[in-house]
């Protein structure tokens, strides 16, 4: 039988070791909530790290684009568990232009699948401008890609529609649902290309001499220039990146945009003709799926982790905003977003 003395001392013992376990757990919640979220730091120290780089040039062969500040710089960063981390300029929007592609080819690969892609435009990289007649001539509208001028149209000409207005309904649909809010055309931009896109109608009539445009091609190159002028900011860019990241569903709003099936083809595009002529160097430096375009964005998606967008609309040579692409392979760096990074499991002897 225990001493009165003996259960005394086993209840302070108790209570000790109770409190010491609260303080334990006390300690552990506010060393955690202090230590940066790791996504969080890396999207800050890559915009602390390039917020005075000022290289490059805005893209002025449409006239509205030289207009924008070239200051401008946003990053965000979306998990595919819907979490959203953003800094700078994430509220300032600018025209999807090139990105546009990558969501109508989401839209065509859901209407019309894989085959229709692949035999109509093609999935190669073209080794030219993205808006060479060089390459159309060369190939006979064949052998392409859909992030290539000729193939983009085209892509565009796929969407079918009653109206023109319905098949522009149904792409900026797609596009909203990707970013998980409703996006308008900014019209001046659209005014802007329409008024000197003289090239890529003269792209269309030749994709439409060799059969690849079916039908209609000044109303492809029309609705192509209106989804090029969609605006978005920076967190709407890494949402729709996210979107491909999670296998076709929103993480954001949850939405079922498109079949998880059409992600790894898609993503393969992006891989292989994202970023023009730099889209080799760029998958060599950072393994990552990624579009960009001469407003100044560009998506990155490591697939089953994040999307990564950023907006900066001085571009390098090859057409690429210079701090975009430095932020985005910092952060798939210090978060080791790249897919070919990998382990192997050890063999069983
Ligand atoms: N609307 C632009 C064009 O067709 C898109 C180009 C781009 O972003 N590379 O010229």
């Amino acid at each position: 039988m225990m001493s009165l003395v003996n259960r005394h001392s086993v209840r302070i013992v108790r209570l000790v070791g109770t409190s010491v376990a609260a303080l334990a757990l006390v300690a552990l919640v506010s060393v955690w909530a202090q230590t940066p979220n790791r996504f969080e730091a890396a999207v800050k120290a890559a915009y602390a790290k390039y917020k005075d780089l000022h290289e490059g040039k805005n893209a002025d062969y449409i006239p509205a684009l030289a207009k924008v500040d070239p200051n401008l710089f946003g990053i965000a960063l979306v998990t595919t568990d819907g979490k959203v981390y953003t800094t700078g300029d994430v509220k300032s929007e600018v025209s999807i232009q090139s990105i546009s592609k990558v969501f109508t080819l989401a839209r065509v690969l859901e209407d019309s699948g894989e085959a229709a892609v692949a035999d109509n435009i093609g999935v190669d990289p073209t080794g030219q401008a993205f808006n060479s007649i060089v390459a159309i001539e060369q190939y006979k509208g064949k052998e392409m890609n859909p992030f290539v001028n000729p193939g983009a149209i085209t892509a565009t000409s796929m969407i079918k529609g009653a109206t023109p207005d319905a098949i522009f309904a149904k792409i900026i649909g797609t596009y909203s649902d990707f970013a998980g809010r409703p996006l308008s055309v900014n019209q001046e931009v659209y005014k802007s290309e329409s008024e000197t896109n003289q090239r890529n109608q003269a792209i269309a009539e030749l994709m439409y001499a060799y059969g690849r445009i079916k039908d209609k091609p000044k109303q492809a190159t029309d609705l192509y220039t209106r989804q090029c002028a969609v605006n978005v900011n920076a967190r709407d860019l890494a949402i729709m990146a996210a979107t491909l990241a999670n296998a076709g569903t929103n993480p954001v709003t949850g939405k079922h945009v498109i079949d998880s099936k059409h992600v790894p083809p898609l993503l393969s595009v992006m891989a292989i003709a994202g970023l023009y002529d730099d889209s080799g160097k760029w998958l060599f430096a950072t393994g990552l799926p990624a579009k960009s375009g001469v407003g100044g964005g560009i998506i990155a998606v490591s697939p089953g982790k994040f999307g990564i967008a950023a907006i900066s609309p001085p571009l390098d040579q090859a057409g690429n905003s210079v701090r975009a692409q430095k932020a985005i392979a910092d952060i798939s760096d210090a978060l080791h977003g790249n897919p070919y990074l990998f382990e192997v499991a050890p063999k069983p002897n």
